[in-house]
């Protein structure tokens, strides 16, 4: 209902005051002036009571679908007189980052949230040449994510090493803290939450690809048509850290599956790992296991001259590498190839169509 304002009342008081003045003398307007004043007063204490205030003011406050006031919201996202769909994103974690990393962020025994990371021990990894397979850690997390081909959400590079011979490298997104990927997104479609991982929300995801560009690592994956999607994950419950089912026009990479990492198990990668060549855990808690070893995250990464990929680009990667061609589980480093990656699932989906990357 519209309240009348003060200066309404006051104004119509003026002026039956100045006409009563005028017919019947200065005493009887003197006379009204008062009962005006005793009426008014009470109505605002009672009003102060009731916790109403005593001048309501006439700003409108447009109310955002999440209970934060559009001006709040805008304050607090640092774009001043701008949408709120207009691209916030340069710069460190916003309010929606916020908002989406303290829905899910797990706490470790001493209270402290955790820190995901990942290490891979190249002493262990001979690419799956010793089982007579494409890598297992790849097909295990394409099937686990039902990732679309071609996307191998963690790829075994072979890499020439000095003085002759390859080894295998195993790239999974590599969880940079200062990701070049999210610095770049023009909608916080890809974000770092409070965890330390990064994220992509495709339900945001408009597909312009400069995330891509922008990492340095080449971990980053177009859905360029209508991805195929199995029965077993046309109902399944999207979410950010799983990514199922996919959608066309967006991008996809390696989520470091933190929800497997809160419910206790390992990545699918670690899991299917034969050589238990991948140790994943909390860098907070100061721990990290490939399922039968139990390591000091820092210890284990030090003793061992652990080094991140590009370092010198200064992205600080989440995944650390142990120096090594496979020497602990045999591999002759001379004994070159892999075999392809498979995309089994895709063969269950009746007339699958896929692109090349
Ligand atoms: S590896 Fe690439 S996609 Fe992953 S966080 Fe770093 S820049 Fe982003
Ligand atoms: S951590 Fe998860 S998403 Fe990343 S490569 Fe391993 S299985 Fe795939
Ligand atoms: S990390 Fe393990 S599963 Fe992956 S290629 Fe190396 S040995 Fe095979």
């Amino acid at each position: 209902m519209k309240r009348t304002h003060p200066l309404e009342v006051t104004v119509a008081l003026a002026l039956v005051t100045l006409l009563v003045s005028f017919v019947a003398g200065p005493v009887p307007a003197l006379l009204l002036v008062v009962v005006a004043a005793f009426v008014a007063v009470p109505v605002r204490l009672r009003r102060s009571f009731r916790g109403e205030s005593p001048e309501p003011t006439s700003t409108t406050v447009e109310i955002s679908p999440r209970g934060v006031s559009r001006r709040e919201a805008i304050k607090r996202l640092g774009v001043g007189g701008a949408g709120l769909a207009v691209p916030v994103a340069v710069g460190g974690p916003t309010l929606i980052d916020s908002w989406k990393a303290e829905a899910g962020a797990a706490t470790g025994p001493s209270g402290r949230t955790r820190q995901w990371g990942m290490i891979i021990d190249l002493r262990k990894c001979d690419g799956c040449q010793s089982q007579g397979t494409a890598p297992q850690c790849t097909l295990a997390c394409i099937e686990g994510h039902f990732a679309p081909e071609p996307m191998e959400w963690i790829q075994i590079y072979e890499s020439e090493m000095e003085g002759g011979g390859t080894q295998f490298i195993p790239a999974p997104c590599q969880q940079c803290q200062n990701p070049p990927c999210v610095n770049v997104c023009p909608v916080t479609a890809t974000y770092s939450t409070a965890e330390g991982t990064v994220l992509i929300d495709q339900d945001r995801c408009i597909g312009c690809r400069m995330c891509m560009a922008a990492c340095p690592y080449d971990r980053r994956f177009f859905n360029w048509g209508d991805p195929p999607v199995p029965p077993e994950a046309v109902l399944a419950d999207y979410s950010a850290e799983h990514q199922v089912p996919a959608r066309k026009g967006t991008v996809m990479k390696c989520d470091f599956c933190p929800e497997m990492a809160r419910a206790g198990t390992l990545p699918y990668c670690a899991q299917a790992c034969p050589n238990d060549a991948i140790y994943y855990g909390d860098l907070e808690e100061d721990v990290a296991t490939n399922g039968r070893d139990v390591v000091s995250f820092s210890d284990f990464t030090t003793e061992n001259n652990s080094f991140r990929l590009k370092e010198d680009l200064g992205t600080q990667p989440r995944v650390f590498y142990i120096p090594g061609h496979g020497e602990d589980v045999g591999r002759d480093p001379h004994d070159e190839g892999r075999l392809p990656t498979r995309w089994p699932w895709i063969e269950r989906v009746k007339g699958a169509v896929t692109w090349r990357r």
